[in-house]
């Protein structure tokens, strides 16, 4: 009888206790961004892929250059964000804190005296520099914070760090037309980013099926003239898995419910 009565106690502990664990485990938004970002921060196995990435980036254009010895119109666009910078710090500040990042805390991080950067992009776009081709800047950062980003870009000494070189966002999203202007007078040999936008505008705005059987059509250019680095935080790929509906506007448990649609069970 005692024995049973403390049975009771002792399971009554452990469901109340269990009960308040599941009702005090809150996840935000940001929370889900925990995985990814530790793959980008701490895997060995992300490292390995930017080395990849940029050493094959680099048999190419040696390729080219004997290809082409005395070619001087020669030149790489490069996307900056998650290809060049590594900005992960901003995202696992949220996490860690539970806020928004205010503008003085963004720009004292920006003028860290050792601001990340995607292993290997530094040294292969200062090799391709060093060889006599352009680098072209693309990116998606606003036309009005350029100054600030030349700043950066110099600090880390990459080759044609000014504003000739650096095509930054006003009023269009898309890429396309800021690609044209630089092929209309180059030959642009290489494209890299992390976010398929980054090299063609068939994958903007476009369906999960539609981009994966986009990367396929052009299958061949894979490591060739595109060169892509990985992002498992966030791109065009996260707006695709929310059909392009503002995902901020979500809840934490709508976004679940979403994410749990597209994934594919058996
Ligand atoms: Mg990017």
């Amino acid at each position: 009888m005692l024995l049973k009565k403390f049975i009771i106690i002792v399971t009554s502990f452990f469901v109340s206790h269990l009960t308040d664990a599941q009702d005090s485990l809150q996840i935000s938004s940001e929370d889900l961004k925990l995985y990814p970002l530790l793959f980008q921060q701490t895997a060995a196995e992300y490292r390995a892929l930017c080395y990849q990435a940029f050493n094959t980036a680099r048999m190419r254009l040696d390729e080219t250059l004997k290809q082409h010895p005395h070619e001087k119109n020669l030149a790489i666009i490069t996307d900056l964000d998650e290809t060049i910078l590594d900005n992960s710090e901003i995202e696992a500040q949220k996490i860690k804190t539970g806020k928004e990042i205010n503008y003085k805390d963004w720009i004292n991080w920006l003028n860290k005296p050792d601001l990340p950067t995607v292993p290997g992009g530094v040294e292969f776009l200062q090799y391709a520099g060093s060889k006599g081709v352009q680098i072209f800047y693309i990116s998606n950062r606003n036309v009005k914070g350029l100054q600030i980003t030349l700043s950066i870009l110099q600090k880390l000494q990459l080759p044609d760090a000014d504003t000739s070189h650096m095509l930054f966002m006003s009023n269009d999203y898309s890429k396309e037309s800021r690609r044209q202007m630089v092929m209309k007078d180059y030959d642009v040999v290489m494209l890299l980013g992390d976010n398929l936008n980054d090299f063609m505008k068939v994958f903007e705005s476009r369906s999960i099926n539609e981009r994966l059987s986009a990367t396929g059509s052009v299958k061949n250019d894979w490591g060739k003239k595109f060169i892509v680095l990985p992002n498992p935080v966030y791109g065009e790929w996260e707006n695709a898995l929310f059909n392009y509906q503002d995902a901020d506007s979500l809840s934490v448990e709508q976004k679940i419910d979403k994410l749990k649609a597209v994934l594919k069970g058996f």
